[in-house]
């Protein structure tokens, strides 16, 4: 299935310059949604993962069921201030300025084995501050999976320590 054609693209969105890769067209087509979910999971089925962590807010709906795929547990990556009880934190930078991720202190137990999934890497900065996360509470990264890479801006470049994974490239804007 050509998962590309069923992505919208929305010149000028949120600003000037970018093409926003619009992924609800997709979502709402159920035979190219399950397909999406079985492509990032099928990388991972055999490698033993305890927990699926995913980024706010669109990474939460792969995330989500890819965990329940691949029977690992669910570990939410927020914004600052949107998590109830004790956190960790990382600041990572954006075109202007910087943002926080939190992740619960106990949502990850030492030696497990993560999954971190997004719909999307830009420049990486988001995901990266989560490797950082679950690395920060004895977690391993034992994979990274992105349904949409802007190959043009090289953020793959920041994880070659890691496993990083991408089903749909983009060579340009
Ligand atoms: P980055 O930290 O630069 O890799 O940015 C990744 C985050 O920004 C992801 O959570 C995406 O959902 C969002 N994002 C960045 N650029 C785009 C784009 N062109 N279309 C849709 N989402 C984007």
């Amino acid at each position: 299935m050509d998962l590309k054609s069923k992505i919208r693209n929305i010149p000028d969105f949120p600003k000037k310059g970018i093409v926003f890769r619009d992924i609800s067209t997709l979502l709402q087509d159920k035979e190219a949604f399950n397909h999406a979910v079985d492509r990032l999971a099928e990388r991972y089925l055999d490698k033993k993962i305890d927990m699926v962590a995913a980024i706010e807010s669109r990474g939460f709906i792969f995330g989500g069921a890819l965990a329940d795929r691949m029977d690992a547990g669910f570990v939410p990556v927020r914004k600052l201030g949107k998590l109830p009880y004790e956190t960790v934190k990382k600041d990572y930078t954006l075109e202007y300025g910087y943002a926080t991720l939190e992740m619960h202190k106990d949502a990850i137990e030492a030696g497990q084995r993560v999954l971190i999934v997004d719909d999307l890497i830009a420049t990486g900065g988001t995901l990266l501050a989560t490797c950082g996360l679950v690395e920060k509470v004895g977690g391993t990264v034992a994979g990274i999976a992105v349904l949409i890479e802007l190959s043009f801006l090289k953020g793959r470049e920041k994880f070659s320590k890691y496993d990083f994974h991408s089903i749909i490239q983009y060579e340009s804007e």
